[in-house]
Parts: C-alpha cells; structure tokens; sequence
C-alpha cells in the first residue's frame, strides 16, 4: 500500500498545482459553519473536509478510534491525546478516501456534499487549546543581529547561547488565530534622551517570523525526554507571528526577558501540519560547535526544508513581499528544544505551543522582523507608492506564508493574515 507521502498520489478532488493543501498534506484544524457547530477538519484544495461527518458514516470502523466525537470538539487537544499511532491511523484513512481510486466518497454525491465544505464558506478557529506557550531563540542569524543593536557587535552572542536552546515561557491566554486584529499596546518606554520613563502606545510595533510546533502527548512531571523521543510527542506545526514593542521591551527586559512587550498577542495559522506530513522535507541542520552537551546530542536530519515569506500591506498600497527565509536555518532542531524544556523534568501537556524563535536567513532580505529589516529603524523600508516603514503603522497587514517542496510535491501551511488595529 502507498505511504500518505507518496508523491505519486492524486486524488478525485480537483488541486491546482500550488494550492498548499495537496492529498499528501492533510492538515488537521478547527472549523466551524453556519450549519455546524466547531469540530475537527482537514483541508484538501479549497475545501475543508469534516471529519466528523466521516465517522457518523462509518467510513473510521476499521480504526483504534473508540470515541469518534473527538472529532466533534472545539480543539484538536482530544484527538491529538491519543497519540502517534491513530494520528497515522486518521491521516491514512483520509489519504485513502481522497485518492482518485477510492469510491467511497467519490461516488456517493449526498455524502459527499455533506461531508466536503468550500473553504471559503467556513471560520477557521485556534486549532488547540493551549495551556503553555514557550518561545525559543533558536536562529544564530536574529540572536547575532540582536546582539548587535543592543549591545556588542563584536560579542553579539551571549557566552550561553550555543550551550543551550535560550527560551522563556511565553503567555498562552493572548493567542489568537489568523484573522483576528492585534491591537497597538500601550506600556511604559524610556527614549533615549529622557531622565524618566514614559507611557503612551508602542512607537516599535513588530512583528516576528516564527513557526510553532504542538504537543500532542503529556510527560510526567519529573520524567524528561531524549532528543529521539521528543519526536514521538510532536503533533505538527503551524506559523506563528510573535508580535513585539521594540521600545516596551528594550526598558523592560532586564534582569528577567521578554513580559509586556510580548505578552499582548501571538498570531497563529489554523492548519496544522503533522510532522509526518513533513517527514520528506528533512535535511541536515548547521554543524553545532562547540560539541553540545550530550543530554542536547542527535543523529540524522532535524531540520525541515520549509519557504517562508511575509508581506505588508500598508493602507492604499499593494501587499509587498518584504521577508524571504527559511525554517532550516535554525541552529537548534525541536528535537534539542524539547529535550532541553524537559531535562530539568519540567512536564509537557497536550495542545502546549512551542514557538521557534524568528527565523532569521544569512541575507539582509531574509530578516525575520522589521527591528532587522530596517535596522532598529536606521533603514527604513521602501513599500510600493513611496511608502516608507521604520515600524508597523495602525493599519497595516502583516500575513506570513510557509510552503515545503520536493519531487512536484507541495506541502503548505497557508497563512497568518493580521491587521493592525489603533490604541484603544
Ligand atoms: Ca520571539
């Protein structure tokens, strides 16, 4: 039998070749409809295929799915519980209803109006509840750019950085997904010539180019995870846009790091990619030296070969491509991020987010962030119309996009799409 991965699946629903959501994608999200209330989808083309509705046929009888209305919840958390082996399960099944040679589906026309959604006619929703939210720091390219605007370009790096996967625990309760507005916070900033600080909205909105991965298996607290393990825990990965106040967090962020600078909002896109899905696109990662500890030490290719690419859209001006990078530039793989999270036996929960850090390439056009972009503000950015950016203005649209290719194979994320909305 063919693997959900074999590029040489088709299936009987029509795909233009650069949609994202090929028959060998499959991504799993939270969706929900005039006629139906939220439940577990998967996106194939332009539509959305309710899951749901192929359990009440019972097109899943064959699988180790005892309580079919998992798919009938407003997150994916219940599904993704009961582990790797029925999410290959369920993501089998799907492949192999949508192939061109399965009739099941195709050949049944009331069902398959049922069960097949056009995207466009649904609101995608947060795909999990999240009960922790970490950032990492994991690009050398951005921690050497930061380092270098803040403090010593000769001594970017903190001694730290290439011993240990740097993070800090981030706010879950402020995610939201594509389409819901960020508002511009207020907080408390010091200019540069002023005695005292000030309070008022962000100068320095920012946005962040980072990917998340989902945890789909807990771990007891006390119990830590190898390198080769934290892969068994991973659901899949999403894009994620970690908003920033460049001016909140540069008066705020010493002793203790990021709080109110970056605790106003994340944006996430709805799909989310399992791992497996990602599985070909595997490539090696960055020669890591000095030699890590061996708690942090792995084998094989960890880095996932994934495109990204952000636009703005100011007001009365065309989207602009302003960020081009990649995920597998990367200096540290989630396999070291988890295995790091949970030495300590720190615990992992089903639906925690674990956000790469902005992903920073090795060119001035694949900065992950408008601090870089433009250099803490010293290069503005030049958009269509002779408009100029330092950093985000109210009403601008930030939508970040991610695609991995091989083999005439496309495997998306589709996008995170954020206006900016004015201080209240
Ligand atoms: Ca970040």
């Amino acid at each position: 039998m063919l693997s959900a991965n074999d590029p040489s699946l088709h299936s009987w629903i029509q795909i233009a070749p650069t949609s994202d959501f090929q028959i060998q994608n499959l991504p799993f999200g939270i969706f929900q409809a005039p006629d139906r209330d939220p439940r577990v989808g998967v996106a194939i083309g332009d539509y959305v295929l309710d899951v749901y509705v192929l359990t009440q046929h019972r097109l899943f009888d064959m699988l180790d799915v005892e309580d079919p209305t998992v798919f009938h919840r407003p997150s994916l958390n219940d599904f993704m519980a009961l582990g790797r082996p029925i999410w290959r399960q369920v993501r089998g099944r799907i492949s192999e209803l949508l192939r061109n040679d399965n009739p099941e589906i195709r050949d049944n026309r009331e069902l398959m109006a049922e069960c097949l959604l056009k995207q466009k006619d649904v609101e995608m929703l947060l795909p999990v509840q999240i009960p922790n939210y970490t950032d990492f720091y994991s690009s050398i390219e951005h921690a050497t750019n930061v380092g270098s605007m803040f403090r010593d370009p000769a001594n970017a790096l903190l001694p730290n950085w290439k011993h240990l996967p740097v993070g800090y625990h981030g706010r879950a309760s402020s995610i939201v997904p594509s389409g819901v507005p960020i508002r511009r916070p207020k907080g408390q900033t010091k200019p540069a010539n002023a005695e005292l600080p000030i309070f008022g909205p962000t100068q320095q909105l920012d946005f962040e180019l980072e990917m998340a991965f989902i945890t789909g298996q807990p771990t007891q607290l006390g119990s830590s995870l190898t390198p080769e393990e934290a892969e068994e825990y991973i659901f899949g990965m999403v894009l994620f846009n970690d908003w920033s106040a460049r001016d909140i967090q540069a008066w705020e962020y010493v002793p203790l790091g990021p709080f109110l600078a970056k605790n106003f909002g994340s944006s996430m896109s709805p799909w989310v990619v399992t791992l497996d899905a990602l599985e070909p696109f595997r490539v090696p990662g960055p020669v890591q030296d000095p030699k890590v500890l061996p708690y942090l030490e792995y084998s094989g290719n960890k880095n996932l070969d994934i495109n990204l690419q952000v636009t703005l859209q100011a007001p009365d001006t065309e989207e602009a491509v302003i960020c081009q990078s990649n995920y597998k530039h990367l200096y540290w793989n989630m396999n070291q991020q988890l295995a790091h999270h949970t030495v300590n036996g720190c615990n992992l929960e089903v639906g925690d987010v674990y956000a790469s850090g902005t992903i920073s390439g090795p060119t001035p056009d694949s900065y992950g962030s408008m601090l870089e972009l433009t250099w803490r503000g010293t290069n503005p950015l030049q958009l269509p119309n002779g408009t100029e950016r330092k950093f985000l203005h109210d009403g601008d649209i930030i939508t970040m996009r991610g695609y991995a290719e091989r083999n005439g194979v496309r495997v998306g994320f589709g996008e995170v799409r954020t206006e900016i909305l004015p201080a209240i």
